[in-house]
C-alpha cells in the first residue's frame, strides 16, 4: 500500500522528511464514515490464536483506528491510550519490558517556528539582494537557539555538497568552508547527468537527499547551507518546500543527537539563485554542468549573505514503546521490527468527522509488529536470538521517535542485526507481488526473496526509484547509523482483479482515507494478503534469529562504510550465504 500512499505523497505534495509531515488534507465533500463501534468490549471478549491471523488483526487495528483512540496524537489522550494499549499487548503476549527494563523510552523533541518575516540580505560584488521568507526562501534552525544571527558570510557553491569516499567523490575538497554558506544543488550528479554510471543514475541515492547534504555541510564546519531547488531534483514544487519550511517544525533536541547541526538551514528557488549566481558573475547552467562532473571543484562566490533568524522554541515529549522476546543463546543479538503508532489525532474546530483514524497508516502496521511478537512467542523452538519490537512515536513530525531509539538502542547497533520496518500495509487481498522499497540496498533483501520465492511471488522494485522513498521512513535512522533495514510495501499485482485493480483501491485510498478522517477500519477488509505478507516478513525475522548470520548493505552501497566500521572488532561475523567477514572498516 506504501507505494500508492507515497505516490499520493509525491502527486499531492506531501512531505520532506516523512511523506507524511506536512498537515492533512481535509475534505469536506467526503461524506463522513459511521463511528468505529466502541473498543473495550470488544477487546475483551476477543480471543487471540497462536499464529499470524486475519481476524487478530482486525481486531487490533479496529481498535487503534476507533474514535476512543483519537486519531493516536502524540500528547493527547488518545496518545497515551495508544501506548498503553500497545503495551498491554505486548504483555498479553508475552514479551519483557524492552527500555532497559522499561515498557517505554520518553523522546523528548524540540518545537521551532521560525519567524517569516526574517530576510537573506546578499551583499554581491557590492550590491544588495533580499530574497523574502516564502516567495524566494525558507530557513529555519535545528539548533534550539531563539535568535542565529549570521553577519556577511561568504557564500562557496559546493555542487551537490556529497562527500562520497565509495563514489571516490568530494565536492568539499580543498576547500575550507568553515563559518561560510555552502550554495548546494538537489538529488545527485547520476540524476541531473542522466548517466548511469555516476552514483545509481536516475534512481535517488543518500547523496540526492537534501537531510544528507545539511548534515554533511555541518560535519565541514558551515555556519549555514541554502539548497537551490529544482522541481525534477526534488522530485516536488516549490509549494511543497514553502508548506514544509513554514510554521513548527520539530527535531530532537539537539542534546540527544549524537549528529552535528548546522546553525541555519534552508532552501532558495532556482529564480532566485539564477540571479544571485548571474550577479556573482556566475552562469548557474554552467554550475549544473561543471557540478555533474567527476572532480568537480567547489566555486566561491563573489558574494556575503547576512541574516537575524528568530524563532520560537518549545519543548515536548512523546514515547516509543519497546517490547522484547529474549533469546536462548545469543540474548544478547537482536532483531527488531518497527511500526510508528501515532497519526495525526484530532482536529478540533474542524466540521463534520475530524478524528483522523489512521486505521491503514499505520495501526495496520502495530498490528502488524504484535501479530509477528505473538508468533514468535508462541512457535517452538525459541529463537537463539533476541527480538526487539518497537512502536515508534512522531513519524508524522519527521521520523524523530526512531531516531531517538537509534540514538539511544535498548540494544547496541553493533548488536543489532537488522530491522524490518512497516508502515502502511494493503488491505485488498492478496497479490502476486510483494515490493521493496529502495531494493537493492541490503542482502536482507535476499531472505525476503526467499521467503516470496515459497510464497510463488515475485519481489519487485517501488514504482519511482529516482524519487528516494527509501530514505522518507523510521527504518531510515537505522540505515543512517550503518543498520541493515528492510522497508516493504504490499503488492500492486492483485490475485483478484491485478493490477487494475491494485490501481482502483490505491486511487480510492489516496482520494478518500490518505491523511484524512476516512482512513478508517472497514469489515470490507481483505487481509488474506496481509497475513501473506507478515508470514514472509516473520520468515526473514525467524532465519535470522535462528541462525547467526550478519547480513550488510550490499558492495558499494552508501550505508556499507558504517557498518563495517561498527563490525570491524567482530570477527566471528558472517555475510548472507556463510561468507567471513573479515574485512576491517574502510575499505
Ligand atoms: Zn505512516
Amino acid at each position: 500500500m506504501q507505494a500508492r500512499h507515497l505516490l499520493f505523497c509525491l502527486l499531492a505534495g506531501a512531505a520532506l522528511v516523512a511523506c507524511n509531515r506536512e498537515p492533512a488534507a481535509t475534505d469536506a465533500s467526503t461524506p463522513a464514515p459511521a463511528p468505529a463501534p466502541a473498543a473495550d468490549a470488544q477487546a475483551e471478549a476477543h480471543t487471540f490464536s497462536d499464529d499470524i491471523n486475519a481476524g487478530d488483526f482486525a481486531e487490533l487495528v479496529k481498535t487503534l483506528a476507533s474514535d476512543e483512540f483519537e486519531g493516536r496524537g502524540p500528547g493527547t489522550p488518545g496518545g497515551e491510550k495508544s501506548v498503553e494499549y500497545i503495551k498491554a499487548q505486548f504483555e498479553r503476549i508475552g514479551l519483557q519490558p524492552g527500555n532497559h527494563g522499561a515498557w517505554f523510552q520518553d523522546v523528548p523533541m524540540t518545537e521551532t517556528t521560525a519567524d517569516e518575516s526574517t530576510a537573506l540580505r546578499f551583499d554581491v560584488g557590492g550590491k544588495a539582494e533580499t530574497l523574502e521568507f516564502g516567495d524566494d526562501m525558507v530557513i529555519g534552525t535545528r539548533s534550539g537557539e531563539k535568535e542565529v544571527k549570521v553577519q556577511d558570510s561568504p557564500l562557496v557553491f559546493v555542487g551537490y555538497g556529497v562527500d562520497a569516499p565509495e563514489q571516490g567523490w568530494n565536492d568539499y575538497a580543498g576547500v575550507d568552508v568553515k563559518g561560510k554558506t555552502v550554495v548546494i544543488l538537489v538529488n545527485d550528479p547520476g540524476f541531473h547527468a542522466n548517466d548511469a554510471s555516476l552514483f545509481e543514475g536516475k534512481r535517488m541515492t543518500y547523496y540526492g537527499r537534501w537531510v544528507y547534504k545539511f548534515e554533511e555541510a555541518a560535519r565541514k564546519g558551515a555556519k549555514a547551507a541554502l539548497i537551490i531547488h529544482d522541481t525534477a531534483g526534488a522530485s516536488y514544487g516549490w509549494d511543497v518546500v514553502r508548506g514544509s519550511w513554514s510554521g513548527a517544525q520539530y527535531d530532537l533536541r539537539a542534546a540527544d543527537d549524537p549528529a552535528p547541526r548546522l546553525p541555519a538551514q534552508g532552501w532558495i528557488t532556482g529564480e532566485a539563485a539564477k540571479a544571485l549566481f548571474a550577479d556573482a558573475g556566475l552562469d548557474l547552467d554552467e554550475m549544473y554542468k561543471a557540478a555533474n562532473k567527476r572532480g568537480f571543484k567547489a566555486v566561491p562566490m563573489k558574494a556575503t549573505v547576512s541574516f537575524d533568524l528568530k524563532s520560537t522554541i518549545s519543548e515536548k515529549s512523546s514515547r516509543n514503546v519497546i517490547g522484547v522476546l529474549p533469546g536462548t543463546e545469543r540474548p544478547d543479538e537482536a532483531v527488531v521490527y518497527m511500526a510508528h503508532w501515532d497519526h495525526l489525532g484530532k482536529h478540533d474546530g474542524e466540521e463534520g468527522d475530524n478524528i483522523y483514524n489512521g486505521a491503514v497508516d499505520n495501526a495496520t502496521g502495530v498490528a502488524g509488529i504484535i501479530e509477528v511478537a505473538q508468533k514468535f512467542a508462541r512457535t517452538t523452538p525459541a529463537p537463539k536470538r533476541s527480538l526487539v519490537f518497537v512502536a515508534v512515536t512522531l513519524e508524522e513530525s519527521g521520523l524523530l521517535g526512531s531516531q531517538y531509539y537509534v540514538a539511544h538502542p535498548a540494544f547496541p547497533l553493533d548488536k543489532t542485526v537488522g530491522v524490518i520496518n512497516i508502515d502502511a500495509m494493503g488491505v485488498y487481498g492478496k497479490s502476486r507481488d510483494l515490493v521493496v522499497v529502495g531494493k537493492g540496498n541490503s542482502e536482507l533483501e535476499d531472505l525476503l526473496k526467499a521467503q516470496t520465492d515459497r510464497q510463488g511471488r515475485t519481489l519487485e522494485e517501488e514504482s519511482t526509484p529516482e524519487s528516494g522513498f527509501y530514505f522518507r521512513s523510521d527504518h531510515f535512522n537505522f540505515a543512517k547509523a550503518g543498520v541493515p533495514a528492510l522497508y516493504t510495501e504490499s503488492g500492486e499485482d492483485l490475485v483478484e482483479g491485478g493490477r487494475a485493480a491494485g490501481e482502483a483501491a490505491a486511487k480510492d485510498y489516496n482520494a478518500n482515507r490518505y491523511h484524512k478522517p476516512g482512513d478508517e477500519y472497514s469489515d470490507s477488509w481483505k487481509l488474506d494478503g496481509v497475513v501473506e505478507d507478515l508470514q514472509a516478513l516473520y520468515g526473514v525475522g525467524r532465519v535470522l534469529v535462528d541462525g547467526d548470520q550478519w547480513p550488510n548493505w550490499y558492495e558499494g552501497n552508501a550505508f556499507r562504510a558504517a557498518r563495517d566500521k561498527m563490525m570491524a572488532g567482530n570477527n566471528d561475523q558472517s555475510h548472507v550465504g556463510g561468507k567471513q567477514e573479515t574485512q576491517a572498516a574502510g575499505d
